[in-house]
């Protein structure tokens, strides 16, 4: 989700970003709130005069299998109903961020069940929204925290913020998984700057923490992958993971669209007892491109073999166009073709999201063949 455009708002940097104000930037999780929003395909693209390839990139994508490891098409519905099979990119992870969002992300699987892997969880933009237990469900204020200038307060917007209970959301989240073997948990984590639209109150950061830690155990128990957010809360995060140890944390766990330091990439595959094994690094042209030399630094810090690529994007529109734009930025980062960041890339979704994949093609193995 598009969180450089928040981040950017919040700063008052209206400089680069084409959504340029808080609200609009915040508009692309609420697509029915502002509809002409999307940003041009064109403006994705940065094509390092460096890179070159002897094929073309529409044949790059569908020779090497390309995969799109964390997307929102659902928020494109006229785009989706167009269906998707202009698109080069073999599998699309796609991401469900609430409960009026999980429907659309398990509608899409229905209708690509060859290409989407459905993922669900509730991405910390619309954590206060997600009440963990009845006493936070009736009472806002202990899922917002208040700015300490004091200028706003969670009694300011009653119907507004009022919280979904646990019993509407948190069996339905569990249901969604075990009906779906080959979902994957996200998008879920840790916002340090996001406000809520038309506030000046934060989704509260212990609430976070702990509809993060819920996801994780999940994830878990489950057996599912990972994709998380996170903004300002890597060291949180790591912490996290470090007490969770090896018995509550998923089996893959992928940081999308990373935004943290090079040291922060060592001590995430550092992290003991083999769960820094388990983490993968995604980096979108979106998110990450926009800071192009901070991009190119982390795309040569991660290890290889952990490296995902993915668009981000809000539309199917959007997705061959970004995975193109980012494997440019990998290759030249690394040194290396753009068949082989393609290549390592699509090898390191497949282990990823594998059991999903493997789950998913028994089933249609299964519709195929009327059982
Ligand atoms: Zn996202």
């Amino acid at each position: 989700m598009w969180k450089r455009c928040l981040r950017s708002s919040r700063a008052g940097n209206t400089g680069q970003c084409a959504l340029s104000t808080r609200s609009v930037c915040y508009s692309r999780c609420h697509p029915h709130l502002h509809v002409a929003t999307r940003v041009a395909v064109s403006e994705l693209s940065f094509i390092p005069k460096s890179v070159t390839t002897s094929i073309g990139m529409d044949d790059l994508l569908g020779r090497f299998g390309v995969s799109d490891a964390h997307c929102h098409p659902q928020d494109d519905p006229a785009g989706c109903a167009a269906g998707f099979t202009s698109l080069s990119a073999r599998y699309l992870a796609v991401m469900g961020t609430r409960l009026e969002d999980w429907e659309a992300v398990e509608a899409l699987s229905a209708k690509e069940p060859h290409k989407v892997i459905p993922c669900f969880g509730v991405h910390p933009w619309f954590a206060h929204r997600h009440a963990l237990g009845l006493a936070a469900a009736l009472d806002p204020s202990q899922l917002l925290d208040s700015p300490p200038n004091g200028k706003d307060h969670p009694s300011r917007h009653p119907e507004f913020l009022a919280p979904i209970p646990p019993d509407r959301w948190m069996p339905r989240l569990r249901s969604l998984l075990t009906d779906h073997p080959h979902a994957a948990v996200g998008e879920f984590g840790l916002d340090r700057a996001a406000v809520v639209p038309g506030t000046r109150l934060q989704p509260a950061w212990s609430h976070q923490l702990a509809l993060t830690e819920m996801h994780l155990k999940l994830a878990s128990e489950l057996g599912r992958p990972a994709s998380l957010h996170c903004v300002q809360g890597y060291g949180a995060l790591q912490d996290m993971l470090r007490t969770l140890g090896p018995e509550g944390c998923p089996p893959r766990i992928m940081l999308h669209s990373y935004g943290g330091s090079v040291d922060l990439i060592k001590g995430f595959t550092k992290l003991p007892k083999g769960v820094g094994s388990r983490i993968y690094f995604s980096f979108s042209s979106v998110i990450n491109g926009r800071a192009r030399d901070k991009l190119l630094e982390r795309l040569r810090a991660v290890p290889l073999e952990r490296l995902l690529v993915e668009s981000d994007q809000n539309s199917p529109l959007g997705v061959d166009p970004g995975l193109r734009a980012i494997l440019e930025a990998v290759a030249e980062a690394r040194g290396i073709a753009i068949e082989d960041a393609a290549a390592a890339t699509t090898n390191n979704f497949l282990e990823f999201y594998g059991t999903c994949i493997e789950r998913m093609e028994a089933t249609q193995t299964a519709v195929a063949s009327g059982d």
